[in-house]
């Protein structure tokens, strides 16, 4: 069996063979942490998610990279706006973010680098882009990619090069005339402009700020090297933003950039991309104050192929529930059966049921194996629970141990498993925080703690601010 995904390079499903063996270099496009994520950027999440639990499954290790876009217009603005530094400004919103990854059981990539402690090696970059003529200065300090410089610009989205002569079908006004050669070209750098404040860096060009494209060339090569395996993104993302990434890399380094490009589809509503310029978008910390499950938004966003089209529909959040609940439901049953061991375990493993166990792990397996297909693969991992529940009966502690670990394997692909207790709300915190404040006052320091563990227990983590006590939500906990 071998494992294959669409390549949205060649526009082919193909077989995928990493670079080195068992291990897979990815690196996917992280968020610009200007606000809360809504759920289709969580979207694009859950699929790199999806793709590096299976790809481990599939007995890969994988190096994950995601960048924090954590300076660019929009956060440079909305700081300013909230009267904060950048870095205050950003630092909340990333956490908010690692929050939500948490909440809906997104394990992290390995390295989350940010775009501002990254800087230096754009501007080595630049200047090797300057230095082989793939880019250029203009007066106004800005240093823009010259597209004409790359033959094969535009590949990923089939591009026509007719349209990228300089100045295509005149669409450069007079005063872009003054700046770049290419409406096509795109800014690598860009000089300082007094609405900037604070946010820039003193380089060879002069002050200013990186492009957003630059970014994820420099991060992705710094930690996966100049060619790598698979770069994830949502399809908005093909142009320009990996476009250029394309352009800039391969000029840099005259390598092939990324092997195998994936791209999942959007998250709609009324057959709108959600987004938050349309304005028709919402957070998770929106749907969890309606008293939705974190399991059951995790399901729902997961459930459909990567590259069709989600339709969000909220009242599908109640019958992920159900399933969720059967799921667990099964566990419990299998855990019974295991500790109510002494009567039991004199029955031994039985050879169909292992053979049975066997046959469902090679149909989820082979269903993802085919690009991912996870409808068939929940349709599995369900026949599986509805195979436990009607052998239960019969099931023997090897039997039953057997299915526990099967279904284990399968939910860490999943992750559909609850591994702790629930979730707590932000306003269960907060309320559990006026207690422990009110027992302190009240000297009553044994109730005082029994809350702070409590939470702790939760991956809740109290801090004693000049503000008050804040709490943290400990990054990996749940
Ligand atoms: P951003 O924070 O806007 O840079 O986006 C982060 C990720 O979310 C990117 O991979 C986008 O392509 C992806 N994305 C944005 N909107 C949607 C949507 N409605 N559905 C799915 N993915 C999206
Ligand atoms: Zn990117």
């Amino acid at each position: 069996m071998t494992v294959r995904f669409y390549n949205s390079l060649t526009r082919t499903v193909e077989e995928f063979v990493p670079l080195e063996d068992g291990v897979v270099k990815l690196y996917s496009c992280g968020p610009t942490v200007y606000n809360y994520a809504h759920i289709g950027n969580l979207r694009a999440f859950l699929f790199s998610d999806l793709l590096k639990r299976f790809l481990r499954f599939r007995g890969f290790r994988v190096d994950h990279v995601m960048n924090i876009t954590d300076i660019d217009d929009k956060t440079i603005r909305d700081s300013q706006k909230a009267g904060k530094s950048l870095g205050e400004f950003t630092d909340f919103f990333l956490q908010e973010f690692l929050d939500d990854l948490d909440t809906l059981h997104v394990d992290k990539a390995e390295r989350m680098p940010r775009a501002t402690e990254e800087i230096s090696g754009m501007i080595s970059m630049i200047e090797s882009l300057i230095s082989s003529g793939h880019a250029y200065q203009v007066s106004s300090g800005d240093v823009y990619f010259k597209v004409s410089s790359f033959p094969k610009y535009g590949e990923l989205v089939q591009l026509d090069p007719s349209s990228l002569k300089a100045n295509a079908g005149g669409r450069l006004n007079s005063a872009d005339e003054y700046t770049k050669e290419n409406v096509q070209d795109f800014a690598l750098w860009k000089a300082y402009a007094p609405s900037d404040g604070d946010a820039y860096w003193e380089s060879p060009f002069g002050k200013g700020r990186p492009g957003w494209h630059i970014e994820c060339s420099v991060m992705s090569t710094k930690y996966l090297g100049e060619t790598f395996d698979i770069h994830t993104g949502g399809v908005d993302l093909k142009f320009p933003h990996h476009t250029n990434e394309i352009a800039q890399s391969e000029c840099c380094h005259g390598e092939l950039f990324v092997r195998y490009w994936l791209h999942n589809e959007h998250l709609m509503v009324n057959g709108k991309k959600m987004s938050k310029s349309e304005g028709n978008f919402y957070t998770l910390r929106d749907l969890l104050e309606k008293g939705y499950d974190p399991l059951a938004i995790r399901m729902e966003l997961l459930k459909t192929h990567y590259r069709h089209q989600l339709d969000f529909r909220e009242e599908n959040l109640a019958a992920n529930l159900k399933i969720i609940e059967r799921i667990e439901g099964c566990r419990e049953r299998l855990d019974e059966i295991i500790n109510a061991a002494p009567e039991k375990s004199a029955d031994g493993e039985t050879t169909s049921w292992s053979e049975q166990l066997e046959r469902l792990e090679q149909q989820f397996t082979a269903a993802l194996d085919e690009d991912l297909n996870i409808s068939e693969a929940l349709a599995v991992y369900l026949q599986l629970i509805k195979e436990v529940n009607r052998e239960q009966e019969n099931l023997s502690v090897p039997d039953a141990t057997r299915a526990v670990e099967l279904l284990s394997r399968l939910d860490g692909v999943l992750g559909l498993c609850r591994e702790k207790a629930t979730l707590l709300l932000d306003e269960d915190i907060e309320q559990l925080i006026a207690e422990r404040t009110q027992a302190r006052a009240e000297k009553n320091f044994a109730r005082a703690d029994e809350i702070r563990d409590k939470l702790l227990a939760q991956g809740i983590e109290l801090k004693d601010t000049p503000q008050g006590v804040k709490f943290v939500r400990v990054v990996g906990a749940l």
